[in-house]
């Protein structure tokens, strides 16, 4: 059956409420983790992005690196391109934490100009994050996370002018 637009992106925001419906943010309030996928798709959103399918992948974008979602399930159920766009922000399980973020780093510049985009509106909402840091963060450890999320976001300007100006003010907000 054909859906429209609205719907396949409704139904990405079910899906993704539901696979991630036991988990939280790190924040003192202990968030519902699904505020921050909604959070990265707004922001692109906001920027001009208009791309269903792209606006999906933000949504789903945590969905294979942090609960049991596999690739053929997002294929199946949203389609190759979605998968793949989620595929290429998704750290490598595999490898322990320190070296997937060296590696997110040193990535970021090769990735499609769409991941590009998610991954920005993706630091863009951590950083916007880190006015309520993670509970037990110590200010040297919120420093270290926001230069994380510069190197990241050094790899992904230039796509969409509006989303480098919200990393900059985000950025901004926190000094
Ligand atoms: P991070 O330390 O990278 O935690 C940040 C991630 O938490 C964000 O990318 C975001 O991920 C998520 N998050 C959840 N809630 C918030 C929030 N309120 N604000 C901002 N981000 C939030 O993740 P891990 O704890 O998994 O990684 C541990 C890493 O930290 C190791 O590499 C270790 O070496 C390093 N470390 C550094 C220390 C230091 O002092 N510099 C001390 C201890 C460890 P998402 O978008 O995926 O939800
Ligand atoms: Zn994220």
């Amino acid at each position: 059956t054909i859906m429209t637009d609205t719907a396949r992106l409704l139904e990405a925001a079910s899906f993704a409420a539901d696979r991630h419906r036991d988990q939280r943010r790190k924040d003192v309030d202990a968030t519902p983790y699904i505020n921050h996928p909604l959070d990265v798709a707004r922001i692109l959103a906001d920027a001009g992005v208009s791309d269903v399918e792209v606006l999906m992948a933000a949504i789903l974008h945590d969905t294979i690196e942090d609960t049991k979602t596999t690739a053929e399930e997002l294929t199946e159920r949203f389609g190759e391109r979605v998968c793949s766009l989620v595929l290429e922000v998704t750290d490598d399980k595999n490898l322990p934490k320190l070296e997937r973020k060296r590696l997110q780093v040193l990535k970021a510049s090769t990735k499609s100009a769409d991941a590009k985009q998610i991954k920005m509106a993706d630091k863009i909402s951590n950083l916007r994050d880190l006015k309520t840091p993670p509970v037990g963060w110590s200010e040297a450890r919120v420093g270290a996370y926001i230069q994380f999320a510069e190197m990241v976001a050094g790899g992904c300007v230039g796509v969409n002018p509006a989303l480098d100006r919200m990393f900059d003010d985000a950025r901004m907000a926190l000094s």
